[in-house]
């Protein structure tokens, strides 16, 4: 089989890369061991657009620094057998959020987040896939006065750089999500955000668009790949696939690839779980909502409430440890009535990570037709689509519509 371009990984990343190539004339072969859309882009709280003003950082206060290592902070947790491993990752990420260099990071990653609500609402609207999509914004509730005080003085930062934030004391908080218990002391809304009811249906839904152009999904198993020549070679369940280029997009298993063509790029993975459950008698819920002290979401999906948990640091395929899923379904139950689990085991998933908080959008450094879009961290559902633009015309050698400059994977 032959084609223009192998996409490697059809997660919310791979699948919109694939339609934007295929829509400018490409022919596209996507290939994932697993039908569209079933690893990080199901399982993620469903959040699309920017839901703070700076990246999720390195703790820099030494209160909250000494919280984490005491594993006394539930939002974030680590495996001590996987530190000497992180190390030179983890002083990387606490050298990169510097506030100033993170302050720097924030401004480089802005136009491409800010572009995400559009472009999400872009592609739903050819593929079908606007009813998953909801209006609403995100909210982040205060349980104590200290910590809402310090989100109001965020809202002035958030503003400065025109982001829309509410702020609601008490009431308002439960004027707009009635079946919150009465424990918070107020919020921060931010309007500007979407959210999907299953992001998963949205990457199968938007997969489902490729026959429509020359493109397909295959099976396969992305660690086939080789260069061929000036070509790419993958084996799939249909036979060997030969392109001019190849897109690396596999998330957290991109190493997985680039490693052996000799690449070492600094990206490590932050874990977290979910589960759903019933909600009580008639409660409901409007959109996600983050507990900032306790580092956990609520948020309203088809299959149920899904609790999403922080960060654990750990390796990537050491076996599930959900401590932190059990603290904050405690810390869930008091704030929303949560009825049963929904699921007999957690779901676990793998946020991809580069010290610098920003993904790899480009060109790999050493090998013509190879390119590289991974690393999203905590924002990868929302920024799927608009690296798929992103992506599509630096192929195509168009213009772009954001600078790709701070994406390049050169820079490590
Ligand atoms: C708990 C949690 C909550 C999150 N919440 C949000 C949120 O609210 N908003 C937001 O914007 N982001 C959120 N994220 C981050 C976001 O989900 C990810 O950054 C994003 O889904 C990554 O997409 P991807 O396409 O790069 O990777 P993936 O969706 O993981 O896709 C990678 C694909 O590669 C495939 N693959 C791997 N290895 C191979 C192989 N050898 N052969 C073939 N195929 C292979 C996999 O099967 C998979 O389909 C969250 C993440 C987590 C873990």
């Amino acid at each position: 089989m032959k084609a223009d371009t192998i996409v490697l990984g059809a997660g919310i990343v791979g699948v919109s890369i694939a339609i934007h190539l295929a829509m400018r004339g490409r022919s596209v072969v996507l290939v994932d061991r697993r039908p569209p859309g079933e690893e990080t882009s199901y399982g993620n709280s469903g959040v699309v657009g920017r839901s703070g003003v700076l990246p999720m950082s390195f703790p820099r206060s030494f209160s909250q620094f000494a919280r984490v290592v005491r594993q006394r902070y539930p939002g974030a947790r680590y495996h001590a057998t996987a530190l000497p491993g992180l190390a030179p990752w983890l002083y990387a990420y606490w050298r990169a959020s510097e506030p100033s260099r993170m302050t720097e990071s924030a401004r480089r990653l802005a136009p491409l987040l800010a572009s995400a609500v559009d472009e999400h609402a872009y592609l739903a609207g050819l593929a079908g896939a606007e009813h998953f999509y909801r209006d609403g914004g995100w909210m982040k509730v205060y349980r104590s006065e200290a910590a809402f005080a310090a989100a109001r003085a965020q809202v002035e930062t958030a503003k400065a750089h025109g982001v829309v934030v509410e702020v609601l004391d008490a009431a308002e908080t439960l004027a707009a999500e009635p079946h919150l218990a009465p424990i918070v002391r107020g919020a921060t809304l931010w309007t500007q955000l979407r959210s999907v009811s299953d992001p998963g249906g949205v990457v199968k839904t938007t997969a489902a668009l490729l026959p429509r152009y020359d493109a397909r999904f295959v099976s396969g198993d992305a660690r086939s790949l080789r260069p061929d020549g000036r070509s790419w070679s993958v084996d799939t369940a249909e036979g060997v696939v030969t392109a001019s280029s190849a897109v690396v997009a596999l998330g957290p298993w991109s190493l997985d690839v680039l490693r052996p063509l000799g690449y070492r790029l600094p990206l490590a993975v932050k874990r977290g779980y979910h589960m759903h459950y019933g909600a009580a008698g008639n409660a409901t819920l409007g959109r996600p909502v983050l507990d900032e002290e306790r580092g956990y979401v609520i948020t309203p999906m088809a299959k149920g409430i899904r609790l999403t948990t922080g960060s654990e640091f750990a390796r990537r395929d050491a076996p599930p440890s959900p401590v932190q899923l059990e603290v904050a379904e405690r810390d869930a139950g008091e704030l929303f009535p949560l009825a049963g689990r929904r699921e007999a085991a957690p779901w676990m998933g793998f946020r991809p990570c580069f010290p610098d908080m920003r993904p790899v959008v480009g060109a790999a450094p050493r090998h013509p037709g190879l390119w590289l879009a991974f690393g999203h961290q905590h924002s990868g559902f929302t920024l799927g689509p608009p690296t798929g633009r992103l992506l599509a015309e630096l192929m195509t050698g168009g213009d772009t519509f954001v600078d790709p400059a701070p994406f390049d994977p050169a820079r490590f």
